[in-house]
């Protein structure tokens, strides 16, 4: 199971499409369910590389990217998109 393996995290860029379509594969099925009704799911509490403590990580669905893993941030615990970052700071060069 992927997630007893702590997803293999370094850092998360070393987390790609294929890791996430990876991942909802090997979800039971209450989970898919959870996840197909909300379009949030909760993995588990993983702490990375130079973290002072562990985070909790979600599977949740980007209306750009499709589905995506990340950690909520900052006050309102937002779930945010890296690759609508990574887009986010492509364009600020245009
Ligand atoms: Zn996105």
């Amino acid at each position: 199971m992927i997630r007893s393996m702590e997803l293999g995290l370094k850092g998360l860029d070393k987390l790609d499409g294929k890791m996430v379509e990876g991942f909802i594969n090997s979800l039971n099925l209450f989970e898919k369910i959870v996840l197909r009704l909300t379009g949030v799911l909760f993995i588990a509490s993983f702490k990375l590389e130079g973290w002072e403590s562990k985070l909790p990580f979600y599977l949740f669905r980007c209306s750009k990217h499709g589905y995506q893993i990340g950690y909520p941030n900052g006050h309102g615990a937002r779930l945010i998109c890296f690759e609508c970052i990574h887009d986010g700071i492509k364009n600020l060069g245009k």
